[in-house]
């Protein structure tokens, strides 16, 4: 069993983006912005926002950090937005989700600029992933075909089971593994809650990924001999021997599974920093695209 190392996969990523930040600034280019906007106090949410404009400062990004009240109105978030859209000084923008219950977030993420959605939410850039064409790939579907890539895991002609179906991460998920070129070409099965045999369906999977947000749901009964075995899910759990109060959990009974997987990813330590890594990369991209637009255009 090998384990699929996040923190080192993410790391050599980071690594050619700080090379490539240094050919920008010996061309004297405008080096990458992000934009994030985190709406109330939510405290998972905190923690990933900052994961994000930490890296951002750790490849040479500049990052702006927007904070608004969990009582602020749609309107005054869709300004916000719009006001960014149109600042030539901003490549991209995340609204971190989940949003409160009274703003819809499909409203905030169809208002953010195609060019800028270095998530890859908005439908436009969602139409163009499912036609292959070039565009912003989530950053957690991404991350993982990354980390695939790095580890040269081998996806040609394999059967992928993919549970959970939601638009950020399970969906994408399934339609990039079976795409063509690599990392893909895989024969894909996705599965959400209301799949009948899902533990027979796991069990057939050559790469299974997990995405369904229920600790240590995958276990290992339902995971075939040498299975390549990607756990997306990260749910706090309470604990109070910890100083933060809580430890994180994975959608995989990592300890009695890894033994029967050829490859595992760790929780925390797997998925998570990849994502982060597809951000940045997403970022540059978008920042990278506006330099040949104007170029064009002038
Ligand atoms: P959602 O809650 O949006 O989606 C969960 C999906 O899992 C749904 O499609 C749901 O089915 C399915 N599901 C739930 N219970 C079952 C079950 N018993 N059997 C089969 N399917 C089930 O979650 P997300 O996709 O946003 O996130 C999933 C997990 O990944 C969470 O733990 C989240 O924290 C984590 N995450 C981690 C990231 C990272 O960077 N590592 C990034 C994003 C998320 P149905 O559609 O029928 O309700």
């Amino acid at each position: 069993m090998q384990i699929l190392n996040g923190k080192e996969a993410s790391q050599a990523i980071r690594d050619a983006l700080k090379l490539e930040m240094a050919q920008l600034a010996s061309r004297g280019e405008r080096v990458p912005h992000l934009v994030a906007i985190l709406v109330g106090n939510n405290g998972a949410s905190e923690t990933y926002v900052a994961s994000k404009v930490k890296a951002c400062e750790e490849v040479g990004f500049k990052s702006t950090l927007i904070r608004m009240e969990e009582a602020i109105s749609s309107f005054k978030l869709l300004d916000v937005i719009n006001d960014l859209n149109l600042d030539p000084d901003v490549d991209g923008i995340l609204v971190q989700l989940p949003l409160p219950n009274h703003i819809s977030a499909d409203e905030v993420i169809n208002s953010i600029e195609p060019e800028k959605d270095v998530d890859g939410f908005h439908p436009n850039n969602v139409g163009r992933m499912v036609l292959g064409q070039p565009t912003f790939i989530p950053a957690t579907p991404y991350g993982i075909l990354l980390l695939m890539e790095h580890y040269k895991i081998e996806t040609k002609g394999k059967h992928a089971v993919v549970v959970g179906r939601s638009n950020i991460v399970g969906r994408p998920m399934s339609i990039l593994l079976s795409g063509s070129g690599y990392p893909g070409n895989c024969t894909v099965t996705i599965c959400h809650s209301n799949t009948q045999n899902l533990e027979a369906i796991c069990s057939e999977a050559d790469i299974l990924i997990a995405a369904l947000g229920r600790p240590g749901f995958i276990k290992s009964h339902m995971v075939k001999k040498g299975a390549v075995v990607i756990d997306v899910g990260i749910t706090r759990i309470e604990d109070k021997n910890r100083k933060s109060g809580y430890r994180l959990s994975g959608d995989v009974d990592f300890e009695n599974v890894a033994p029967k997987a050829a490859f595992i990813t760790p929780v925390p330590g797997g998925v998570g920093p990849m994502t982060i890594a597809a951000l940045m990369k997403n970022t540059f991209k978008a920042c990278a695209m506006k330099h040949y637009y104007d170029e064009k255009e002038n």
